[in-house]
């Protein structure tokens, strides 16, 4: 029987000593009702909340969990090399054996920098694209998320307009606004940055159209601007390379974190030999950047990502989820709107301005045990298996029937507050 005492209770503790009783991206307060705030482990494919609720998990931590959680191949790689030593006044030699690994591996990538978070690694590609062309304006997709440094966050409270100057934005995919920020940008371009796939949140995503990759890549070329694409989220996810690959152009820089070290705190920068000179003299480190630990976990990660069919397994379950699920929404007499890659799944429904019946399905899916997404970008992962994705297309059934029972509803309440952060 699902019940949800214990997260009551935590939340209650934490709004005495921590702001807002949580922050960030993994504060459930725009989430459906029912959803946990806090949890107490993981498992594979799976969590359990602090009630011990069992939910099959289609978020991954929102990205870093690709191999499952609590991968005993990688997690033993981070507990021995935990044992010999992890933060050490340098870093171990595994940086390098990581550096030649990636760099290996992602075909436009000369060099390796580590940090931690991946909007450390963004912003060290912001830095050396300026240090790079001495220039400073950065042309980026409106609506694309890089990070929450004060440069990027999505919320401007506690920042100043001066944090965001030198900022053109365009309309991802779209040709004539990217060549009109450029052109806006003038002689003072320093860096166009891509997301690898159009992953913004509340609208459906998009696969980044041919032509505009490589219009990006030409007026970088044509202006000596660096191109970053931004493969925190999606690295590895979609290619075992740059996820540009899959467009055939190739970034001057690109960032990744997430999924790299299945979860233990890794974060890199990738770049090619064009930019180098320019990386070696911007000023970046961090306390736990060249931590050793986290450096055999993606070690392990990156062996695995390219000697497992791990890619085309995430992309089949994906896919029979995708199905299953429209088959279910049919049945009951509704439509969804899923887009982006099958393995990096979105799930809306048609027809749901307010949000009310999505929100009505997420609800009711939660309190069965499968942990869904509004109006996020989800992750399937490489411990899903196809009974997993039987029972969620059961419960996914039963929710639809819980929303069709349940007739009109009002728009959703908690997000009216959207239209207050947004400019
Ligand atoms: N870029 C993208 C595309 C992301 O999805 C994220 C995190 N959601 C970041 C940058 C920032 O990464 P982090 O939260 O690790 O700083």
């Amino acid at each position: 029987m699902w019940t949800n005492s214990e997260d009551k209770a935590l939340r209650e503790r934490a709004e005495a000593v921590i702001p807002g009783g949580m922050y960030g991206h993994q504060s459930v307060r725009l989430l459906p009702d029912d959803y946990p705030q806090f949890f107490e482990r993981a498992s594979g494919a799976h969590l359990w909340d602090a009630d011990g609720n069992k939910y099959t998990d289609y978020m991954c931590a929102y990205g870093p969990n690709l191999f499952g959680y609590g991968h005993e191949g990688i997690d033993a790689a981070y507990i021995a090399q935990m044992k010999k030593g992890d933060t050490m006044t340098g870093p171990s030699g595994l940086m390098v054996t990581l550096a030649e690994e990636m760099t290996r591996m992602v075909t436009h990538a000369d060099w390796a920098m580590f940090c931690k978070n991946g909007t450390d690694a963004t912003t060290m590609a912001l830095m050396i694209a300026r240090q790079h062309t001495r220039k400073k304006t950065i042309v980026l997709a409106k609506g694309a998320y890089h990070g929450a440094a004060p440069w990027c966050t999505p919320l401007k409270n506690g920042t100043t307009p001066s944090d965001r100057a030198n900022q053109v934005f365009y309309t991802y995919n779209d040709v004539e606004s990217l060549e009109a920020a450029v052109k806006e940008a003038g002689d003072d371009l320093a860096a166009i940055f891509a997301s690898p796939i159009k992953h913004d949140t509340f609208v459906d995503q998009e696969d980044p159209a041919p032509d505009y990759a490589r219009r990006a890549r030409e007026l970088c070329d044509e202006t000596g601007a660096l191109l970053i694409v931004d493969d925190v989220r999606a690295g590895f996810r979609l290619a075992r390379d740059c996820s540009w690959a899959r467009v055939g152009i190739e970034p001057d820089l690109s960032s990744w974190g997430k999924a790299i070290a299945n979860g233990h705190p890794l974060s890199a920068l990738l770049g090619s030999d064009k930019a180098r000179e320019a990386a070696a003299h911007i000023y970046a480190t961090g306390s736990y950047w060249f931590s050793a630990a986290p450096m055999a976990a993606a070690i392990e990660t990156m062996k695995l990502i390219r000697e497992t069919d791990y890619l085309e397994r995430t992309q089949a379950l994906g896919q029979r989820l995708r199905t299953g699920l429209d088959e279910a929404a049919d049945r009951h007499g509704f439509a969804l709107r899923q887009s982006g890659p099958a393995e990096l799944p979105l799930i809306m429904f048609a027809d749901d301005p307010g949000f009310s019946k999505g929100y009505a399905w997420n609800q009711a899916l939660i309190k069965r045990g499968v942990y869904f997404h509004p109006w996020h970008n989800m992750f399937i992962c490489a411990a899903l298996t196809d009974a997993d994705i039987d029972q969620t297309l059961e419960i996914a059934d039963e929710a639809f029937k819980v929303v069709k029972e349940a007739g009109p509803l009002p728009p959703v309440e908690k997000l009216a507050i959207l239209a207050t952060l947004s400019d």
